[in-house]
């Protein structure tokens, strides 16, 4: 596959005289419809103002799924499109979207039937607790709903005793539990990614670029600002589609079409390291009401414990981040029902917060919003102006069906031809995906017989890149950057390793720099990698990820060293990294490699003074 490169597709971008439709917002909304455009052979740019999938579609739950609780708001057409896209995720990027059982404790029979009612006739605003009456019901819907394409068990019932002797240290006074299945998402940001890579790849007319963002407009023509090299650049497009998620209004503002279509909430999520909680999650997710009746959830996401969320409304979406109050909120939240699980701040690995990008709404209650997609059409105002289409709401989940409607409605107003849809697309790594364990230990040969690497290395690859984990072994033998002809792990072995981390090699950070359109250090250990939100993230880690960063840039020391601290301020800020967190995990963590690098790695010791350095300032 042709490598994603940032200067080459500005180049193209001054080329161009007209798009057929420009896209202004690269979260998962406006990547799905790229994708979708694409394919009809148009002229489609997707600009984005930061990184791909940096805003609310770096901030979900991680859960692709129905939504039992739109059940309520009687959003049965939602939840219906939810449960069709969820299995179509499950089948077409099987390496990142994987089942997940999801439990939900419940504390009395026949609470919230009133409530529920009332809610469902549009009469009340007000949360409440469930009981199981209301939630069997809500269960019977869902499985009724999947009925047709699914191949996940129905769901089920556990008394007291059978739930109690299932998750240890769950609340002594829930009375039964019910379980069902939906699904998770380990690897978002890479999905997202890996369909702006393919739709680049296949088609020449389709042309994205990251930090590039919308000014203004002037005489029809958008003004694009180049936020690496400080350049303006202009272009005129047949339409303009708005998915700036709860930046919409401030997008429309700038294009002098003001519009208050948006009343974003913010949520947020902790990483816990918290091994006793983990355990008692048994591999399940709790779907469960807090003390005021708002639905949060908690997983085992890899070796960590992934809880959320909080739902406030909010004006401005820059600037957000997980404030004490919101870690106090969930805290309280888990120990409702984890209660002798002991909690604390240091269990905190990681936070991240998104503002979701909900239509605007006089409801009391964030929760009764609907969670829904639609689009809204400001028309040109004469033949020279051009359309906008904002793309309001929706869910990742449902980033699909959103794609598939918003281009239809491009079909039949700028005229084209719907050539083909992305329903039974495999997306990027998740096709040929090995999906029995014979098919996959198969693949883990094959793959060691192509690229000399240990069996354990392949299998790590396979989990994290699915079958394009090809792509950066052909990569590493084209650049020549191990010898392959070697017995030992080309890949893996010792001398290809980062000097900081068990888990990435260099050439692979390479791969993903040169392949990837990475422009910063926050590129890769947060959204090309899931090394900060795994909590795998140390100093001496860190200086060593900008170290390849900076000689592949080529960037001067005083680059790199304005990277590196612009770095640690914005993980300080938004993910509660702070600087000695960071020393200190290098310290434990990595004890035992730092020592054994210290008296024969230059590399290694430059960068344990740096990060000494880093820890000092
Ligand atoms: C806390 C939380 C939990 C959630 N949980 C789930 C879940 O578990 N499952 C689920 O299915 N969904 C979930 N969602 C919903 C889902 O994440 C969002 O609906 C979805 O990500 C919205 O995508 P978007 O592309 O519209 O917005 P965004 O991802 O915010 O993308 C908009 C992009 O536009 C860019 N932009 C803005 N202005 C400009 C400009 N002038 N020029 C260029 N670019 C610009 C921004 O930088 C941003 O990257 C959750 C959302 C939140 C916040």
């Amino acid at each position: 596959m042709h490598p994603l490169n940032r200067q080459t597709t500005l180049e193209k971008i001054a080329q161009q005289s007209e798009m057929d439709v420009v896209i202004v917002g690269g979260g998962i909304n406006g990547i799905g419809l790229f994708r979708e455009l694409a394919q009809q052979d148009l002229k489609v740019l997707l600009i984005e103002q930061n990184d791909y999938c940096s805003g609310a579609s770096a901030a979900p739950s991680r859960m692709i799924h129905g939504g039992l609780r739109y059940l309520e708001n009687a959003e049965y057409s939602l939840v219906k499109e939810s449960l069709h896209e969820r299995d179509l995720l499950l089948k077409n990027a099987p390496h990142y979207v994987q089942p997940l059982a999801t439990t939900i404790p419940i504390f009395s029979w026949f609470d919230g039937l009133f409530t529920s009612t009332l809610r469902f006739a549009g009469l009340t605003d007000h949360s409440c607790n469930r009981g199981a009456l209301v939630i069997k019901l809500g269960l019977h819907v869902y499985d009724v709903f999947c009925a047709k394409h699914t191949k996940m068990p129905r769901h089920s019932f556990k008394f007291s005793k059978a739930t109690h002797q299932h998750w240890q240290g769950l609340n002594r006074d829930l009375r039964c539990s019910a379980t069902y299945y939906d699904a998770w998402i380990s690897h978002p940001e890479r999905l997202a990614l890996e369909m702006i890579k393919e739709s680049c790849a296949q088609f020449s007319k389709a042309l994205a670029c990251n930090y590039l963002a919308l000014t203004g407009v002037e005489q029809q023509s958008l003004q694009l600002a180049d936020k690496i090299d400080n350049q303006i650049l202009t272009v005129r497009t047949k339409a303009l589609v708005n998915a700036s998620g709860a930046w919409i209004d401030f997008t429309n503002q700038k294009l002098a079409k003001p519009s208050r279509l948006i009343g974003g909430t913010k949520g947020s999520h902790l990483i816990l390291d918290n091994p006793l909680l983990h355990s008692a999650l048994n591999g399940n997710m709790m779907y469960f009401e807090n003390q005021e009746g708002r639905v949060c959830i908690v997983f085992p996401y890899f070796d960590k414990v992934l809880v959320g969320s909080t739902d406030i409304k909010v004006d401005d979406p820059d600037d957000i981040y997980c404030t004490p109050q919101e870690r106090d909120y969930i805290f309280e939240s888990l120990q409702y029902i984890f209660p002798n699980i002991p909690l604390a701040i240091n269990d905190i690995c990681f936070t991240y917060s998104g503002v979701r990008p909900l239509p605007s709404s006089n409801a009391q209650s964030n929760g009764q919003i609907s969670r829904s997609h639609s689009i809204h059409v400001q028309e040109a105002s004469d033949s020279s102006d051009f359309p906008i289409y904002s793309m309001i709401g929706g869910k990742w989940t449902t980033f699909r069906a959103f794609a598939e409607q918003m281009c239809e409605r491009l079909s039949t107003d700028i005229g084209f031809e719907i050539k083909s849809n992305s329903r039974h697309q495999a997306i990027g790594g998740g096709k040929n995906y090995p999906n029995t364990p014979e098919a996959k230990q198969q693949w883990i040969k094959d793959y060691c017989a192509s690229f000399t690497v240990c069996e354990a290395r392949a299998a790590q690859l396979l989990d994290r890149y699915g079958t394009n984990a090809y792509e950066l072994g052909e990569y590493i033998k084209q650049q020549g950057l191990e010898s392959l002809s070697q017995s030992t792990d080309s890949l893996a072995g010792v001398s290809t390793y980062m000097t900081y981390s068990q888990d990435y090699s260099r050439a692979e950070i390479q791969f993903l720099i040169d392949n990837e359109q990475v422009e910063s250090l926050l590129d890769i250990v947060l959204r090309r990698t899931n090394i900060a939100i795994s909590g795998a993230l140390h100093m001496s880690l860190l200086i060593e990820l900008n170290t390849v960063l900076s000689q592949v840039k080529n960037w001067d020391s005083q680059r790199a060293q304005s990277e590196l601290t612009q770095t640690l301020l914005h993980l300080e800020k938004f993910h509660t990294l702070t600087n000695s967190m960071l020393v200190e995990r290098s310290q434990t963590i990595n004890h035992s490699l730092i020592n054994s690098y210290d008296n024969d790695n230059d590399n290694a010791t430059t960068d344990r003074h740096a990060c000494q350095h880093a820890a000092r300032g």
